[in-house]
């Protein structure tokens, strides 16, 4: 069976990573980015894979959600993964926070994922899979965190997992399966390049962990490699 995928913030680290491991198992993939002319690296896929279709959208513009809404009237989705995320200014110590620079972060990492999930509501429930995955970070488990710091960038990923948490228990009852991964610490431009992971191994290793998830794992904290993180 051939999935429709949408991927936010699919131009590069990543979400780029996922869009090919995802036409490389022949989804058809709604690639969404920032700038759609500047993504290189997805025209340079979409030449390879024609069930590539690349659309704007900055996850913090309204307008942006209601024009790709209207562009996919009617197209069933199968998977939505909200990837798109912020880290945010470099120093998130103590007696260092940038407000404004918070606001920001929590509207792409928090804010963001819900809209999404509420502008394609209907496409997701007239998909099969019925599948919705949010790429969080171990980085928002209170209950991991044992070194302090970095305010803005987990409490953006804490709150991206309580609206994980609820959507899962929200929609249920459409058969909408919805869950919280940690991608594992990649080599991105946020991951930077002492990561231990590939991005391209951990994009894939990640797809295979959900495509093996079920019911009784909606609404976890799951790791790329399948394992169940505490909240
Ligand atoms: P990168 O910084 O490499 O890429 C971030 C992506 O998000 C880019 O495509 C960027 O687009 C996009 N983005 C940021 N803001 C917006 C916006 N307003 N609208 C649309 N797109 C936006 O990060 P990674 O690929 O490493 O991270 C992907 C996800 O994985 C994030 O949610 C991150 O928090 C999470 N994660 C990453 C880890 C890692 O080790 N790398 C570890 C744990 C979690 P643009 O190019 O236009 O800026």
């Amino acid at each position: 069976m051939s999935l429709t995928t949408l991927i936010t913030g699919a131009n590069r680290g990543i979400g780029l990573a996922l869009t090919h491991a995802c036409l490389r198992r022949d989804d058809q993939v709604i690639a969404c980015c920032r700038t759609p002319y500047q993504a290189q690296q997805l025209h340079k896929l979409a030449e390879i894979y024609p069930k590539l279709a690349i659309h704007q959208l900055d996850v913090t513009e309204p307008e942006e959600y209601l024009q790709l809404k209207e562009a996919l009237a009617g197209t069933p989705i199968d998977w939505l993964i909200a990837n798109a995320g912020l880290y945010g200014p470099p120093e998130q110590a103590l007696g260092q926070t940038d407000y404004y620079a918070w606001q920001q972060v929590m509207a792409v990492n928090a804010m963001a994922p819900l809209r999404l999930v509420e502008t394609f509501l209907s496409n997701l429930e007239a998909g099969d899979a019925k599948r919705i995955a949010v790429i969080s970070s171990v980085m928002g488990s209170i209950s991991e965190n044992h070194q302090g710091g970095h305010y803005l960038y987990r409490s953006s990923k804490a709150a991206l997992n309580a609206v994980l948490r609820s959507l899962a228990l929200d929609l249920a009852n459409k058969g909408i399966q919805a869950y919280a991964m940690h991608p594992g610490w990649v080599k991105t431009d946020m991951g930077g390049e002492a990561a231990p992971l590939d991005v391209e191994d951990a994009a894939s290793t990640l797809l295979l962990t959900l495509e093996r998830l079920d019911a009784a794992s909606s609404g976890k904290f799951i790791s790329y490699d399948g394992q169940q993180l505490p909240w």
